[in-house]
């Protein structure tokens, strides 16, 4: 199962792969990323990530990696890789330029792309359920982009492992619940979901909109809206969703038990149907 990499067409050891300092990622994280999972062999959602990069890279209007020439490219690793469960995690930067924060609109991206094996979370977790903790959101307003530069995400979940928590959630000034440093949040309140909307606020998690559209088939009724701290604090269940993680009970927010401090019942079910989905290839 080798670990490999990608720069710009070269094909390499993950140790010998090697971008210049002089690289926009580097200097200013001005790129933007996608992590992408394989389950047995099968890259999932692939496209949906695809869409996802497009996205951040028009926002950034970073041009010069089509995801039309990418695609070919992130296969073509996986195959190398031959991996059955692993991740492609894969870079698009702004490319080497002299250190100035103008840009040069047209210079050549660097493209980078790593396939490792995946390193599941503990299934014990998911039948445990995890503790997290709240944050307040000091991260920029355009959390839509997939962007590289995650000082505010890296500080708080530092801050959540540091305090024995899996994850930290953003709180906004006005106590409305963004998402968790790499995952999205969902609340369930008397059988109902609740996440918050996509748009600039938030992440769209390719995982969270799975959940929407899986809890939706099932006739389980779903909004998206912003909801406070405090709704998330009384909610029946908590979870966070996300590419690693899939669908992650919360079970202490701050040291209070959400609930009996018990997984619920429609937090199990959806990882249930979640893996169903896998199992179907259901990704499209
Ligand atoms: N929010 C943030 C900030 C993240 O980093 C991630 C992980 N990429 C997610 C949400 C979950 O997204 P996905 O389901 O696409 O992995």
């Amino acid at each position: 199962m080798p670990e490999l990499a990608y720069v710009n067409g070269t094909w390499s050891t993950i140790e010998a792969a090697c971008v210049s300092i002089d690289d926009r990622g580097f200097q200013f994280g001005d790129g933007v990323y996608e992590v992408i999972r394989s389950y047995d062999g099968r890259l999932w959602a692939l496209d949906r990530h695809l869409r996802r990069l497009e996205h951040s890279m028009r926002a950034i209007a970073l041009t010069g990696a089509p995801t039309a020439e990418v695609k070919p490219r992130i296969i073509e690793l996986f195959e190398r890789g031959q991996m059955r469960e692993g991740v492609v995690y894969l870079q698009v930067t702004r490319g080497v330029a002299p250190r100035r924060h103008a840009y040069n609109a047209g210079g050549q991206p660097t493209v980078v792309m790593t396939v490792r094996a995946q390193h599941a979370v503990d299934i014990q977790l998911y039948a445990s359920g995890v503790p997290a903790i709240t944050v307040p959101e000091i991260r920029w307003s355009r959390r839509d982009i997939k962007s590289t530069n995650l000082l505010g995400n890296i500080l708080a979940k530092q801050r959540a492992v540091e305090s024995g928590a899996y994850e930290a959630i953003f709180v906004e000034a006005d106590g409305r619940v963004t998402e968790g440093s790499s995952t999205n949040v969902f609340i369930v309140r008397k059988g109902c979901l609740l996440t918050r909307e996509k748009g600039p606020h938030i992440l769209a998690g390719i995982t969270r909109d799975l959940i929407v559209e899986t809890a939706l088939e099932q006739g389980i009724s779903v909004e998206e809206r912003p909801f406070t701290v405090e709704e998330m604090r009384a909610a029946d269940e908590l979870f966070l969703t996300g590419t690693g993680t899939e669908v992650l009970g919360v079970v202490t927010l701050d040291q209070q038990r959400i609930q009996m401090g018990r997984v619920g019942d429609l937090t199990r079910a959806l990882l249930d149907a979640f893996h169903e989905r896998v199992r179907q290839a259901r990704d499209d």
